[in-house]
């Protein structure tokens, strides 16, 4: 039986689905999959998935409240399996909220039968050539019991293998003269939702950037209540995404 494993992927995506071009961008590893999967249903596939959600950008831990995409309705889903109203309650012409990314993504994996094939909390640190065509891959697993985190290691061999890291992954994190001495918290877009408590007591918040995380944390003060002074900075150029509200 042949084996393949994914740890996402982007590329190869259009090749496998051209119909799909301009509607699935990204979400790469799960479309793959079930693509995979739909063609060689005998395959021995898995997933490996760092995070303990599907998502990758739309992942439980990266959604604060208010968050949304910048694709409305229909410009953001697989087409043989729709994002219908009735289901997840997006309207026409509405922007699709981050939530709801991640609850289709989450049913796209079990309605096609990728979700048992997921491994979850396992990240690959290395991939080498075996020499003979094959790829090892080094894993580590991280556990939670009791509250109590641990990890292990192990190795894997794979006839394929798929990459499907995203590359939007990654924080861009600009280097701040004088960051270190500040004297106020300063972390990246992504750790956002984690953040949540301590910009409770925030009276004064600085948005770094002008695309789209920029614009989407703006919505979280604007719509969330807490409506705080905050600028917008802009490195270089202008905004580049705008939605109407
Ligand atoms: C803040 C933000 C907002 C965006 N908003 C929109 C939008 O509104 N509309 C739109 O069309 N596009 C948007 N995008 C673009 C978005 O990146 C793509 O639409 C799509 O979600 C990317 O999917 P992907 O599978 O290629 O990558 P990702 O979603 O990044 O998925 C990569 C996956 O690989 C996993 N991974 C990474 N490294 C490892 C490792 N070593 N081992 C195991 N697993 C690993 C990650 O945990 C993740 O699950 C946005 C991007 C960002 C960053």
């Amino acid at each position: 039986m042949e084996q393949v494993r994914v740890a996402s992927f982007s590329p190869l995506l259009l090749l496998l689905a051209p119909n799909a071009y301009g509607r699935l961008i990204g979400w790469s590893g799960l479309s793959l999959a079930k693509t995979y999967t739909q063609v060689h249903p005998d395959v021995d596939l898995i997933v490996l998935e760092a995070a303990d959600s599907v998502g990758g950008v739309w992942a439980a831990h990266r959604i604060y409240p208010g968050l949304r995409t910048n694709s409305i309705l229909g410009s953001y889903e697989s087409p043989d399996f729709p994002m219908s109203v009735e289901k997840f309650g997006v309207k026409p012409g509405e922007h699709i909220p981050g939530t709801v990314v991640h609850q289709y993504m989450t049913d796209f994996a079990k309605t096609f039968d990728i979700w048992r094939r997921i491994r979850f909390r396992t990240k690959v640190d290395e991939i080498k050539q075996a020499g003979d065509g094959k790829w090892v891959l080094k894993l580590t697993t991280f556990h939670s019991n009791n509250e109590k985190e641990t990890t292990d290691t192990k190795s894997i061999t794979v006839d394929k293998l798929v990459i499907a890291t995203g590359v939007t992954g990654n924080p861009n994190m600009p280097d701040i003269p004088g960051a270190d001495t500040f004297g106020a918290p300063l972390f990246h877009a992504k750790e956002f939702l984690q953040q949540k408590e301590l910009l409770k007591t925030a009276n004064k918040v600085i948005v770094y950037g002008g695309s789209k995380s920029a614009v989407s944390i703006q919505d979280f003060f604007v719509f969330q209540g807490g409506l705080f002074p905050f600028s917008i900075l802009f490195k270089d150029g202008e905004a580049t995404w705008l939605r109407e509200s």
